[in-house]
């Protein structure tokens, strides 16, 4: 059946991703190369993943990545023979980008104008391939997929479409055919012909080095003598292979720690820290760790549960996303692992019950611990930079990962009421006045509203520093948290916080003599809305606030997991009254005058309404509660 071309449009991201790829004036164009080159060797470790479980699809002859350069049509050629991809899967990784963010991400770099960012877009997004056409003008991917009888070819020029066509006669895996532009020194470029057999072994040498399949190319030379000379052809192999992390530390340098760390993590930026080391004892590997800088938005999808570290043993390569090596909150941690006495033959399943790749994960969860408290106490201002963006992440661990807890408290960072900058527990604890007993926080989406919170008044009188906690994992976090150093520590909204001394007790003890009865009539009224109406020692300025009981879920917790879908018990909460309040003075009078007229119920709902709209919360019969409001403007 003669197949058909169809010809495609890219969606909108890709369009202007390739629009700034076409355009940018980014100088370092030889990096596509190693970003072909990285999905190339990618996908050779998928294919040998997926032979593990599918014999047919195993490679007969050796895994390898050839450079193929034809100097007089100017086409560079990138050629493996991995896995591949079928029609569907060409359509998916080459015409989208799956990432949700890209769109904001891009209208930010065009505003700033800069392709200096060039690099965070590509690594963020996985967009490697499409650097391609910053030294392209045209582009044709033929490949096919291990398992499948026919390929596909795909070619674009990058103008806003792409054809696609079946493909007949293709080895399994794929080929790059890159058909270079014209070389232009005025475009910024060093005038590179990626044609050139000393300039691509200078580029492959420089980033792709330890990249463990041969990038071979045929060269040509010349042998004999005299008469005898002749031209032959060659097949070399332009990279060491020697894996970087079995090398000392010293012999490494930045740049080449540097290379392997954008290799491994497909980030474009540098590494924030670099964690070598060698284990010796019982079990014997090394380790080569990388904390990122930034987040790439991949980790903000909360779908994505893989590790970002590979498995070897004895310099093969077993694994990539291993699980079992570090725990789901350190995902964003990029780098290897090789194990020196594993079985070469471990399965999948062997190495989920291992209980040497336990030990091993224990070991590097700690020494990634220990780097970041290194960072903590050396480097503040870009430890905070990155706690921004792994922070979150991190005190999953609190939550999940008894073992760690401790030692996770001490390297998180919170904001407080304190200070602009972000506080460790321990300086919170050191900045405690002697009579405060216990760390406080708060919790909710946006810090402004926190700052406003009527629970803060009491706290803030005597000088008491507070928590704001506004990233989901927070209120999860501290529930598994009930002391630091020895303070307890409480939600000011939460439960019965005493925040009162001896005289303060007896004075507001005073002001409580002869509301009782408001109290109960309060209650009555509130029946439906409150489970319990009581005074309280929080508030100074404000009247009445709301606070949620000891054992039930707060409203901040519930609107997390309602975001997440999660169906959420509702559970009234308790109205606390402000004693010393003039409001709550006035009702008492009307009370004593009127009893549980209409118009006392009445100020009860806005009583009830005004603490809700205080916190940010909507009011439960908003259009009742506007009438009540309207009603109280008209009154003389
Ligand atoms: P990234 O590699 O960061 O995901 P790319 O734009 O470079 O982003 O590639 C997109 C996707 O296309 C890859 O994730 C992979 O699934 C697929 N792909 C790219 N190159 C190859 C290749 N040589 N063989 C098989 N699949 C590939």
């Amino acid at each position: 059946m003669p197949s058909e071309t169809q010809t495609l449009e890219f969606q909108a991201e890709v369009r202007e991703v390739l629009d700034l790829m076409i355009h940018s004036l980014y100088t370092n164009r030889e990096i596509f190369l190693r970003e072909l080159i990285s999905n190339a060797s990618d996908a050779l470790d998928k294919r040998r993943l997926l032979a593990l479980e599918d014999p047919s699809v195993e490679l007969e002859g050796e895994p390898r990545i050839r450079l193929e350069p034809d100097l007089a049509t100017r086409i560079l050629s990138v050629v493996d023979n991995g896995i591949g991809m079928s029609k569907d899967e060409v359509v998916a990784n080459i015409g989208t980008i799956a990432s949700s963010g890209t769109r904001e991400f891009l209208a930010e770099l065009k505003e700033r104008g800069s392709s200096a960012d060039l690099p965070r877009l590509i690594g963020q997004f996985g967009v490697g391939f499409y650097s391609s056409f910053m030294v392209a003008d045209e582009v044709v991917l033929e490949t096919r997929r291990a398992g499948e009888e026919s390929g596909t070819r795909w070619r674009s020029k990058g103008d806003g479409s792409y054809t696609i066509e079946d493909a007949d006669g293709l080895e399994v895996g794929t080929s790059i055919a890159l058909h270079l532009k014209p070389q232009a020194v005025e475009d910024g470029d060093d005038f590179h012909d990626y044609t050139s057999e000393w300039v691509l072994r200078d580029i492959v040498r420089k980033y792709s080095d330890f990249v463990e399949y041969p990038i071979e190319m045929d060269v040509e030379r010349e042998e004999g003598e005299g008469d005898e000379k002749k031209t032959v052809t060659k097949t070399e192999v332009l990279n060491s292979r020697k894996p970087l992390w079995t090398r000392a530390k010293s012999e490494i340098t930045d740049e080449e720690y540097t290379e392997f760390y954008k290799h491994v993590s497909h980030d474009w930026s540098e590494p924030y820290e670099t964690i070598h080391f060698k284990a010796e004892g019982t079990s014997e590997y090394t380790a080569l760790l990388f904390l990122p800088k930034e987040r790439s938005f991949e980790l903000l999808d909360p779908n994505r549960t893989k590790s970002r570290v590979t498995l070897y043993v004895k310099r093969v390569h077993i694994q990539s996303e291993c699980e079992e090596l570090v725990p789901l909150w350190l995902r964003f941690v990029a780098g290897v692992v090789d194990s020196d006495d594993l079985p070469l033959n471990v399965s999948r399943e062997t190495l989920q019950g291992s209980h040497q790749l336990a030990q091993i994960k224990k070991r590097l969860t700690k020494k990634v611990l220990d780097a970041l408290a290194a960072k903590l106490e050396e480097d503040r201002l870009g430890y905070v930079e990155l706690w921004k963006s792994f922070g979150p992440v991190l005190k999953e661990g609190i939550y999940f990962d008894d073992g760690f807890r401790e030692e996770l408290a001490r390297i998180c960072l919170f904001d407080t009421t304190g200070d602009e900058s972000p506080a460790t527990l321990s300086q919170y604890v050191e900045r405690m006045p002697v009579k405060q007993k216990s760390i406080y926080y708060l919790a909710g989406p946006e810090r402004a509203t926190l700052e406003q919170s009527a629970h803060l008044e009491q706290a803030r009188a005597k000088g008491f520093e507070v928590l704001l906690l506004t990233d989901s994992v927070d209120e999860f976090a501290f529930q598994r948290m009930p002391e630091f150093e020895g303070k307890p520590i409480q939600a000011l909204d939460r439960g019965d916080v005493d925040l009162l001394d001896e005289d303060e007790r007896q004075k507001s003890e005073e002001q409580q003599k002869g509301l009782e009865p408001l109290l109960e009539a309060v209650k009555g009224e509130l029946a439906d809305d409150v489970s319990e109406v009581r005074f309280s020692s929080r508030l100074t300025d404000s009247p009445v606030a709301l606070v949620t009981a000891d054992n039930d879920l707060s409203p901040n917790l519930a609107r997390i997991l309602e975001e997440a879908r999660q169906s959420v018990p509702h559970s009234k909460r308790v109205l606390e009254v402000n004693p010393g309040h003039e409001l709550v003075l006035k009702m008492k009078a009307l009370h004593d005058e009127e009893g549980t007229s209409e118009r006392f119920a009445d100020y009860c709902d806005l009583l009830y309404g005004q603490a809700l709209v205080r916190e940010g919360a909507p009011v439960p019969h908003p259009e009742h509660f506007a009438k009540l409001v309207s009603k109280l403007m008209l009154e003389r």
